[in-house]
């Protein structure tokens, strides 16, 4: 026997049942906001990923040579991909240029509940403009893709890294030997033991730790006046105000703990968590950033945000959402082996109108039959019988009410589709 490997899963029928119908509904809201999908490989050259995140980053990945020596990856997420595709082919696409993808991801992640080392994201990348509206729309499109699956308790928190960096430069910078993308990492991973560490290593003011930790902490929009100027704080306000008065989002509060793990990400940035998950909770991170550039495109405003789709399962289920079931229309019963023929018949008439329409290949009774057909969630169980099909007819059973009807062969479709 064969072990799956570790922080992976396999997925039974009723799990694909559940995850096609969330893709579908995601999928959908993507298109109603005027989103196309693409797609990119699995794999692609190392290089792509550390390019902007470091070399720091290769711990996290599934990476390795091929035959001929080449340095390649499995990707870790999609942004860098999809910029990849689009500094390649599609820079001449009218602006805005709005995409989604639908794929799994590899991270050589400590797996848990909610955390594997093969996830699937979903997440959309919105190219060449940053107004006010577009980001707000983008923001709203996350929340909304998320809220259409059917999920009741989610909460939207919007960061801004210029903040950040702002208070950061006034009160920690000529403190800081190392930068602040060390501490931008620890502000992500909320260890806020290992910050207080640094700041005593470092010596730094008690005033400025306040100040720092205050901004930090901060959760009302009006409290943000006492440290940024008006005039900059004047486009954060506005996408807020958008958000909750055009876009109707209620639970939305401001967080300036938002520091987006990767180094490309910039202004602003925005996290929708569902708390009923607990640790692994995050279910949507994302923000405007720059890659364009660095990998060789003109430059050119950029956002986007992934959804971690596997969470959303689990919290929809955690919520005890009920999922719709795929029945069978019809089971086709032959009741002895010279009705094969005809059966099979039957169901491909059946199959070609659009009729779900499974068959008994097991040759087994009646009874086994329907007990199968049962388990199989069928409307109703089609029995091909010698007496009736010389007739030209078939005895339909409704597996709801028990109820059995003749029907004609020729109108069988018809009759089937206006029971
Ligand atoms: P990130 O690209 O790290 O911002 O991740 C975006 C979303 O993907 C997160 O909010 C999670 O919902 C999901 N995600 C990230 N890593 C994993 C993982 N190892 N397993 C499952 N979901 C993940």
């Amino acid at each position: 026997m064969f072990n799956i490997p570790r922080g992976t899963r396999d997925f039974t029928p009723v799990d694909m049942e559940k995850r096609r119908f969330v893709q579908k509904k995601m999928s959908f809201t993507f298109e109603s906001f005027g989103y196309k999908e693409i797609q990119t490989p699995t794999f692609e050259t190392l290089e792509l990923f550390t390019a902007k995140s470091g070399e720091s980053i290769i711990d996290e990945l599934y990476s390795f040579r091929d035959k001929s020596g080449r340095e390649l990856a499995l990707r870790p997420e999609l942004t860098a991909p999809v910029m990849r595709f689009y500094v390649d082919k599609l820079q001449m696409e009218p602006k805005p240029l709005k995409l989604f993808y639908f794929g799994n991801c590899f991270r050589y992640d400590r797996p848990q509940k909610g955390r594997y080392r093969e996830f699937t994201q979903m997440g959309c990348e919105l190219i060449g403009t940053s107004t006010e509206e577009a980001i707000a729309e983008l923001i709203a499109l996350a929340y909304n893709a998320i809220i259409n699956t059917g999920l009741k308790n989610i909460n939207l928190r919007v960061g801004n890294l210029d903040f950040l960096k702002y208070q950061y430069d006034k009160n920690l910078s000529e403190f800081f030997p190392i930068g602040s993308n060390e501490l931008f990492r620890l502000i992500d991973k909320e260890d806020f033991n290992e910050i207080q560490n640094q700041f005593n290593e470092y010596n730094i003011p008690n005033n400025n730790q306040k100040e720092f930790m205050d901004f930090l902490n901060i959760n009302k929009l009006l409290d943000l006046s006492n440290y940024i100027e008006k005039n900059h704080l004047k486009r954060y306000e506005e996408i807020f105000s958008l958000l909750e008065n055009e876009f109707n989002i209620i639970n939305i509060r401001p967080e300036m703990k938002i520091a987006r793990g990767l180094d490309y990400y910039k202004g602003i940035v925005f996290e929708i968590d569902a708390p009923i998950l607990g640790a692994e909770k995050q279910l949507c991170g994302g923000g405007e950033y720059e890659l364009v550039e660095s990998f060789g495109g003109k430059d050119v405003p950029t956002s986007g945000f992934a959804l971690g789709f596997d969470r959303i399962i689990l919290a929809l289920e955690t919520e005890k959402f009920s999922f719709p079931v795929i029945k069978t229309d019809v089971y086709i019963v032959p009741v002895n082996e010279d009705m094969i023929q005809k059966s099979i018949e039957i169901a491909q008439i059946l199959r070609n109108k659009g009729i779900l329409t499974d068959l008994d290949l097991l040759k087994r009774g009646i009874s086994k039959s329907l007990k199968y057909a049962n388990s199989k969630n069928a409307e109703k169980v089609i029995i091909v019988g010698p007496d009736e099909l010389k007739n030209g007819f078939v005895t339909v059973k409704d597996m709801e009410s028990g109820e059995q009807k003749l029907m004609e062969i020729n109108n069988l479709a018809k009759n089937l589709k206006n029971n």
